[in-house]
């Protein structure tokens, strides 16, 4: 599938060029930070994702605050980034802020369970129908111990995940498929990891390949998000979560749904809007408001034998390998607990999902009036618009229409006048402070751009 418009693509690199040029005059400070960094960190930053931004270096922040970033050279941006979803309930959001504050001087890591930890777990088995619960620190961390669990339970190697996915640095999940076969990642070594042993993959939304996948009844899991999110959107065909549900179940495979980012569709996620049956459910990034954590729920069953593999051994020393030393800590439950009763709430997701309907009525209009066969996909308060007239059905064909050039320019385009999208795609995310102004920002600049390059 090719239906993307076809830009000039000198026009295109002039413009990057410009776009280019533009950002390097104005953000000195942050160039020179980037410079020094350079000789202490690798590619001159923290985690090498921060340096994956479109411009010649990433900005250094100073501030983040409601749906806005201040940088170090003086300038301000409407984010709707928002950390890649880590951000998602706004920036120094006043209900976890008060949180932290309230519980960093009481003491943040101790190995003890706290109150409002029985607090979360209630909340989130009312929220989105699983009966158990525990913690983690990153939503990769939840996947692994899932995948772990689903393993322990089958007494199956293998796994299956759906081509252009991404759910955290996982080993046996970094494949993707070249020319109809199972092939490495672009970039990841094999890494000691036998994926023949460990992985199946396929793409999303196909039914048949799924029965054929799991029909021998190796595989421990299916690991999948509700709509993929990673490699620009992919709804579900109709159907598609119904039959993934009951192929599953007939093959005796375990379902781990991660709706890390699809917590965008509603305050009980995907799964609470379309009635899924996950056997896990897993949630990271967003969920403590921006302090590391995630959690991951599961069924009855499951829970049953989580308990028989993690239970006590006498005295004797257990490294058995669920969770981490600074998973479910004090503070991570405080602040979670703070997002889940007062942040997470309809009146948030009302106001979020509004924005985001408006955000998708700005793009499209732009689309409509520049008769560009492009389109927009929107998944409550997430937003993506893609270069081709109607939405891919699986990872392969979203790949195909990638246009990384473009995306950069406009990306940088946006960046130069106060915008900021989310790297790697064309991704925007609402959060509750976000405002109707914000928006339409993003609309006039996204014109404004379009008209520079078409
Ligand atoms: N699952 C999904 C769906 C994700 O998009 C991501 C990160 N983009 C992860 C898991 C991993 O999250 P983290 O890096 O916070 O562990």
């Amino acid at each position: 599938m090719k239906t993307t418009y076809e830009v000039n693509k000198k026009r295109l690199a002039k413009l990057l060029a410009m776009e280019e040029e533009r950002f390097i005059k104005a953000n000195p400070k942050s160039e020179e930070i980037y410079k020094r960094a350079q000789r202490s960190l690798v590619r001159g930053v923290p985690m090498h994702w921060m340096d994956n931004w479109p411009s010649p270096f990433p900005l250094h922040l100073k501030k983040a605050f409601g749906a806005s970033l201040a940088d170090v050279d003086g300038h301000e941006y409407i984010d709707f980034c928002l950390g890649d979803t880590g951000a998602m309930f706004g920036h120094g959001n006043e209900e976890v802020a008060a949180a932290v504050q309230n519980q960093i001087t009481q003491g943040s890591t101790t190995m003890l369970p706290t109150e409002d930890a029985f607090w979360a777990g209630e909340n989130l088995q009312q929220r989105f129908g699983l009966p158990y619960w525990q913690l983690a620190t990153s939503a990769t961390d939840a996947n692994r111990f899932a995948i772990r669990m689903s393993r322990i339970m089958t007494g199956r190697d293998k796994i299956l995940v759906f081509n252009g996915k991404y759910h955290g640095s996982l080993d046996e999940t970094q494949v993707s498929i070249e020319d109809g076969k199972m092939v490495p990642q672009p970039r990841i070594s094999s890494n000691a990891v036998d994926f023949e042993r460990t992985t199946k993959v396929i793409e999303f939304n196909d039914l048949e390949a799924l029965e054929k996948a799991l029909a021998p009844g190796d595989v421990a899991c299916v690991l999948t998000e509700p709509i993929m999110t990673n490699v620009g959107m992919v709804p579900p065909e109709p159907g598609f979560h119904k039959v993934l549900r009951d192929i599953t179940r007939r093959t005796g495979t375990l379902l781990i749904m991660d709706e890390t980012h699809t917590i965008s569709t509603s305050p009980s996620g995907y799964t609470g809007a379309y009635g899924l049956e996950p056997d896990f459910f897993v949630l990271g990034k967003a969920i403590a408001g921006g302090i590391p954590a995630a959690v991951y729920g599961m069924t009855e069953e499951v829970a049953r034998a989580m308990r028989k593999y993690t239970k006590k051994d006498g005295y004797s020393i257990n490294h058995c390998g669920f969770g981490g030393t600074l998973a479910g800590n004090a503070l991570t439950v405080h602040a979670l607990r703070a997002t889940l009763e007062k942040v997470m709430t309809e009146e948030n997701y009302n106001h979020m999902t509004m924005m985001a309907e408006k955000f998708e009525q700005g793009v499209t209009a732009v689309i409509q009036e520049k008769q560009l066969p492009w389109h927009v996909t929107r998944i409550g308060a997430r937003v993506e618009y893609m270069f081709s007239k109607s939405a891919p059905t699986n990872g392969g064909e979203a790949k195909a229409i990638r246009e990384p050039e473009l995306e950069a320019a406009i990306h940088l385009y946006l960046l130069n006048r106060g915008v900021l999208l989310t790297p790697f795609h064309s991704m925007a995310l609402m959060c509750p402070y976000t405002e109707e102004e914000d928006v339409k920002r993003h609309t006039q600049v996204f014109r404004n751009c379009i008209e520079e390059i078409v």
